[in-house]
């Protein structure tokens, strides 16, 4: 048996993988499979359909959103937001490298204010002491800085347009999406296979800015037409939307986005009380910044010395993917959405088990 603690692309709902090879086969009973489908076949445009209105259904996404999936990662989204949002100048908050790299896009297209970096202790913390500019215009954060794990877990409120990257927390709570402008995300994290990245977007900000913008990085391109829930302006990535789509049925299954967050809190709790219990090992992040998807961790003052020999034990253990980012070192147990609790129980029992045979 092996648990899965991999960064992203990650674990997925046993549900959502037997659905996916099933849909391989024969994707609704059309005697063809998902693959080898055209995205215009009507059982798909109703799988598009159904696979908004789950977004809309699970983060109670309000009338005058919308919701886009689009390719080329959150990675593309770093210019395609200023592209569409950034007139003269847009604030950043550095809480990790992907948040640098998104001000580092916006560059291009503007003035971009950094008003507070936690790049001085390798993003351990988030900052909190910072003036977001009225005079910008948008305020850019990254809810969950998937390599540190430290995470912004609540819906701040801001005096200009604030746009999230939600990559690797998307889905794991309740968001309250009319605070912000724009949310947007790799899917690989937390709701679906690497492929396909969703754009939520508050609908008066297509076309806001008179720049000329290439078809496809234009969002407006991508929204969809006033009658019709779909919007396919060139083929969609069928077969990760799909798989996104069950991964969303999985989630409402569960009870939606409460229960979802009820039982993150209760995994993250676990391994995070086993940390600061353990004498063996110590958290990395600030504790009241600590995020519920992504744990980190190295070996306590002392015990250096021990960090191969605890993967090794861990590896015979079954434990994949908790190697930590070369950047920060030791430990990350990536717990996202579909990580069972029994993965977390064995992590933490693999951990005192490691105590006891150290002491
Ligand atoms: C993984 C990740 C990205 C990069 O996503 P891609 O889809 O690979 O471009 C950006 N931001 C955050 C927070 C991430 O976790």
């Amino acid at each position: 048996m092996k648990h899965n603690f991999n960064a992203g692309p990650c674990v997925l709902p046993r549900e959502a993988v037997e659905a996916a090879i099933e849909a391989i086969r024969d994707f609704d009973n059309t005697g063809i499979g998902i693959l080898e489908i055209s995205h215009r076949t009507p059982g798909w445009e109703r799988v598009m359909a159904e696979t908004r209105q789950l977004w809309r259904e699970l983060l109670n996404i309000p009338e005058n959103y919308e919701i886009l999936f689009l390719g080329g990662g959150a990675s593309t989204q770093f210019f395609h937001v200023p592209a569409n949002l950034l007139n003269k100048k847009a604030a950043y908050l550095q809480t990790g490298v992907w948040a640098k790299k998104a001000a580092k896009e916006a560059k291009f297209y503007g003035e971009v204010e950094v008003v507070a970096s936690s790049e001085d202790k390798t993003y351990s913390y988030i900052p909190k002491d910072y003036v977001i500019p009225t005079d910008a215009d948008y305020f850019h954060i990254t809810t969950n800085n998937t390599i540190y794990g430290t995470e912004i877990r609540y819906d701040m409120d801001c005096p200009i347009d604030l746009v999230a990257d939600m990559s690797s927390d998307i889905m794991s709570r309740p968001v309250d999406v009319s605070k912000y402008a724009l949310i947007y995300g790799g899917a690989q994290k937390n709701v679906g296979p690497a492929g396909v990245t969703f754009v939520i977007i508050r609908r008066d900000l297509l076309g806001k800015l008179d720049r000329k913008l290439q078809t496809m990085v234009d969002y407006k391109t991508h929204a969809a037409e006033e009658d019709k829930n779909i919007s396919m302006f060139n083929t969609p990535p069928v077969f990760p939307i799909f798989v996104m789509y069950e991964t969303l049925k999985w989630v409402k299954n569960l009870g939606g986005l409460e229960a979802m967050n009820k039982i993150n809190v209760e995994k993250a709790d676990l391994l995070y009380n086993e940390i600061d219990r353990n004498s063996m090992f110590v958290g990395t992040a600030a504790k009241e910044d600590r995020s519920i998807m992504n744990v980190c961790f190295v070996m306590a003052p002392g015990h250096e010395d021990k960090e191969k020999a605890f993967m090794e034990f861990a590896k015979e253990r079954g434990m994949v993917g908790i190697k930590g980012h070369r950047s920060v070192g030791g430990f990350r147990a990536s717990i996202y959405n579909a990580c069972p609790v029994e993965s977390v129980k064995a992590l933490v029992q693999c951990m005192q088990d490691f105590e006891a045979a150290n002491k």
